[in-house]
């Protein structure tokens, strides 16, 4: 089998990471950035997430564990003392594999630029440089409201306990494809109208959002931020692709959502 330990680069993860690069290689488990079948990423969630994006071009060909350096978590859920356990599991055991969905993002532009597809684990988000987001929301190609505000947060069921969870948003079952929006202080007043609540859209729901004005507008994808001076719109729905997570031991989303929050 070939991995590849993706550390955070602060001291403490790269001695962690080396330490595990050391026992993987002497259970003769080959080291290969280029196409590892498992990514240990060695940090934080950031961390995980950085590793996902460096592999969304073969997602079904790699698997993704997350050991913390730091507090507890989301993705990176073992500890730096269970390292020699997490090992031997990789090195001795098959593996289950736990799939979540995904966001895909398109991104077109006004002028002749070719658009973008963005695969995200957590969530996109869009906010203007300066002054409100004016934004028709269509769901299922019909207009569904034009919002007013800071701005939206699309996010899949896994990212739903990150900004969403923030925002208000729900916070979803990993085992359910679908994804969420969540408004950022949306104007609400006799002239300006939006649902107000979070919305979960499931499988072939596209969510398109169309800026009502030339601006320049703010996109995350993740820890990504870019600067869209350009967008005529951007299509979210749950894309095709799933992140594959190499799980061990049993450890059910409900009570990562109790460790990390309760
Ligand atoms: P960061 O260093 O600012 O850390 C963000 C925090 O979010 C960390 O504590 C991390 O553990 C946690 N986190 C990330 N994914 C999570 C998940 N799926 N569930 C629960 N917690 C999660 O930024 P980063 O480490 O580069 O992570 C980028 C993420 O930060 C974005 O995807 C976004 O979800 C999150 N974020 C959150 C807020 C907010 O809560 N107000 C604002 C901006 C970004």
């Amino acid at each position: 089998m070939k991995f590849h330990v993706r550390s955070r680069g602060d001291h403490d993860s790269n001695i962690l990471s080396q330490r595990i690069r050391n026992y993987l290689e002497e259970f003769e488990l080959q080291p290969d950035e280029e196409e590892p079948d498992i990514v240990i990423s060695v940090g934080g969630d950031g961390t995980l997430l950085e590793a996902f994006h460096q592999y969304t071009h073969r997602l079904d060909h790699t698997a993704f564990v997350g050991v913390h350096t730091g507090h507890l978590g989301f993705y990176a859920d073992w500890k730096p003392d269970e390292v020699e356990k997490l090992v031997i599991h990789i090195a001795k055991t098959p593996f289950k594999i736990v799939e979540y969905p995904l966001l895909e993002v398109i991104i077109r532009h006004t002028n002749e630029e070719p658009e973008d597809r963005y695969l995200a684990l957590n969530e996109c988000t869009v906010k203007t440089k300066v002054g409100s987001l004016v934004m028709d929301v269509e769901i299922k190609g019909d207009l569904f409201e034009t919002f007013r505000g800071d701005g939206l947060c699309l996010s899949t069921p896994s990212g739903s306990t990150a900004y969403n969870k923030a925002l208000g948003g729900a916070i979803l079952h990993p085992s359910l494809p679908c994804i969420q929006m969540a408004e950022m202080a949306s104007i609400n007043n006799r002239v300006y109208r939006t649902v107000g609540s979070p919305l979960v859209l499931p499988q072939h729901h596209t969510c398109l959002l169309k800026p009502r004005y030339h601006d320049e507008f703010q996109v995350t994808v993740d820890h990504y931020t870019l600067s869209e001076p350009e967008m005529k719109s951007i299509q979210c729905r749950v894309a095709d692709e799933r992140v594959r997570f190499a799980r061990f031991r049993p450890f059910p989303f409900w009570k990562r959502v109790k460790e990390s929050f309760i």
